[in-house]
């Protein structure tokens, strides 16, 4: 944990956060018969970002941890935004990160019959008056958290009325926006929730799952608790803004049943992420404008673009279990992710060279005909991995930055009459360069030694500098996406004005004619994880075909937040 033990709602508890201890608490009192039962609600209209695999992991993970079962719950009830895409990719997304709902997928448009049902008997009992305002002049009778608010004239109109009013709502006789159904509550409440909110709007676009059967809709505070009842949910664990919410939860469903049982509702702290924006509304803008390839394009926070740019679930799990769960709102560091797919991208990221920039080496002392099979740790870390093969020849590609004409000090790569290690093979001495017109490098030549073949007895002769490389003939040209983050500014959402503004214009460089050796290019499926040795992780991208691989670059391998973490 990053942050020290402020208060209780903080703390952990034998390796227990806040909410788990709740639970646990719960449990230990045998309240609900000892049952668990959590659900994720998203609504669908957008795809799951990093943000919601925190709300999963805190569902899913809560109930696996103490042998409960959590719903996936589709909030639907807003047809003018919602779409069967998103219900599909967000079931992907759930099954991606390593959880399921098994037989408990359900859609709060399959309580819209009993939502209706309960407005109809709130009509009835007084407790609910169908208002012709405008939505502005409902907003201007709220009055402040400190002045009450006033009365809409139509708050007192008859019981008949209403009823035959909000049936007609439902037939379609009104236009959206021309009247509501609010709850007859308090004008004066300090809980400004409380202040007769609109429990149902008049929407006619048809909804995916019911068609036209409905022309009115049922507002969150309407259907989420009450979907929690019907649902037999414990524990309704969502985020902080929810909290003033929370009253008006519990009365709509001590309404409803006027039984003990009512759902407990949680709230924990957002994620957020520097330098990226959490809003579906933000992420979908950036989509439909095209200022980003699609809702899965590897710089988004999306969990299909994460998982594209090569994070792993593992990874991702890691880093929410880092920041945990408090009730401080906190901006979390997008180092730290990095830093989480790398430890994981280390454990299982097959090592392989690759070339970005390349610069021709000729071995002159090495024959033309000649080739040798140079078998490569597949990772260090693993021996158990094994090794694979690569060719060494007398033409090897290099990095350009790896060769100074003029070095400085303590330049321990090469330069002119100085020695340096091919990676796995022999130490090489470069012994001069071929220039063009231009005073561009156009090659590099240099003598290797032949009695310092890496692994060989009397080997062992060391120099400073290891250089990866590919071998001229046999390597593979491929592209490589190289990002960087999306937004130029650390928290965009602080900004004034208009956030597209904020976009990194060099979040995307693409490279072409990059050098892969053979046997990773033959190897490589979409998805797949690499370590380009001396480069960082690459993921194979699904635009990938037969005859042109192309690879995100997930990160590099330099850790500036590890050092930090060391330090602190
Ligand atoms: P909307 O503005 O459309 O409601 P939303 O991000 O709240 O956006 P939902 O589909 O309602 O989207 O979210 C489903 C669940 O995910 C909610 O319970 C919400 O609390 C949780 N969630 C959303 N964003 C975050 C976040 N940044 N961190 C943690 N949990 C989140
Ligand atoms: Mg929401």
């Amino acid at each position: 944990m990053e942050e020290k033990t402020v208060n209780g709602e903080n703390e952990i508890v034998g390796g227990l956060n806040f909410v788990e201890q709740e639970i646990v608490k719960d449990l230990a009192e045998g309240k609900n018969g000892g049952r668990l039962n959590t659900r994720f609600p998203p609504e669908p209209n957008g795809y799951l970002h990093i943000g919601h695999a925190k709300a999963i992991i805190m569902d899913f993970g809560s109930a696996e941890k103490f042998g409960g079962t959590c719903n996936l719950r589709f909030d639907d009830t807003n047809p003018q935004k919602e779409d069967t895409e998103y219900v599909e990719s967000i079931m992907r997304d759930i099954h991606w990160l390593g959880y399921d709902w098994e037989d408990r997928l359900y859609y709060a448009s399959d309580y819209f019959p009993q939502l209706y049902d309960f407005a109809i008997r709130l009509i009835k009992e007084g407790k609910a008056y169908v208002d012709e305002q405008t939505s502005e002049q409902i907003a201007a009778q709220k009055g402040t958290p400190t002045e009450p608010g006033t009365n809409s004239p139509f708050r007192d109109r008859p019981i008949e009325e209403n009823l035959d009013l909000f049936e007609r709502m439902n037939k379609g006789e009104f236009e959206e926006g021309s009247m509501v159904l609010r709850a007859k509550i308090d004008m004066a409440n300090s809980n400004m929730h409380f202040r007769d909110p609109i429990i149902y709007r008049i929407i006619k676009t048809p909804h995916w799952r019911t068609g036209d059967q409905w022309k009115v809709y049922p507002m969150y505070d309407f259907a989420h608790g009450q979907s929690d009842f019907f649902e037999g949910v414990t524990h309704s664990i969502c985020t902080l803004e929810f909290v003033p919410h929370r009253p008006l939860y519990e009365y709509f469903v001590k309404e409803l049943a006027d039984e003990s049982y009512c759902p407990r509702q949680i709230e924990f702290n957002r994620l957020n992420l520097t330098y990226t924006v959490m809003s579906k509304r933000k992420l979908l803008q950036l989509v439909k404008e095209g200022l980003v390839s699609g809702w899965d394009d590897p710089r988004m926070p999306t969990l299909c673009g994460l998982r594209r740019r090569g994070y792993t679930p593992e990874s991702i799990k890691d880093f929410v279990n880092r920041i945990g769960y408090t009730k401080y709102e906190a901006l979390n560091h997008i180092e730290l992710l990095e830093h989480s797919v790398r430890e994981d991208l280390n454990k299982t990221a097959t090592r392989v060279s690759a070339v970005i920039n390349p610069v021709k080496l000729i071995i002159t002392n090495y024959p033309e005909d000649k080739s040798e099979t140079i078998m490569m740790d597949n990772n260090p870390e693993k021996p158990e991995d094994g090794k694979h093969p690569m060719p060494f020849t007398r033409e090897l590609w290099i990095e350009r930055e790896d060769f100074m004409e003029n070095p400085p000090k303590k330049y321990f790569r090469l330069s002119p009459d100085k020695e340096v290690r091919l990676k796995g093979a022999y130490i090489i001495k470069c012994t001069g360069v071929k220039k063009n017109s231009e005073g561009d490098i156009e090659e590099i030549y240099a003598e290797y030694d032949p009695e310092t073949k890496s692994g060989l007895p009397g080997s062992d002769r060391k120099v400073k500098g290891t250089l990866h490389w590919v071998s001229v003939p046999t390597a593979v040209d491929v592209e490589v996406r190289d990002y960087d983050r999306l937004f130029s500014v650390e928290n965009p959402s602080a900004e004034e004005g208009d956030f597209r503004d904020l976009l990194n214009p060099d979040s995307l460089v693409v490279r072409e004619g990059v050098k892969l050796e053979p046997w990773a290019a033959q190897h490589a499926k979409p998805g797949d994880h690499f370590q380009f040795t001396r480069l960082g992780y690459y993921t194979v991208d699904p635009d990938s075909t037969e005859n042109h691989l192309v690879f995100n670059k997930t990160i590099g391998l330099k850790d500036t937040w590890a050092k930090e973490m060391k330090k602190s």
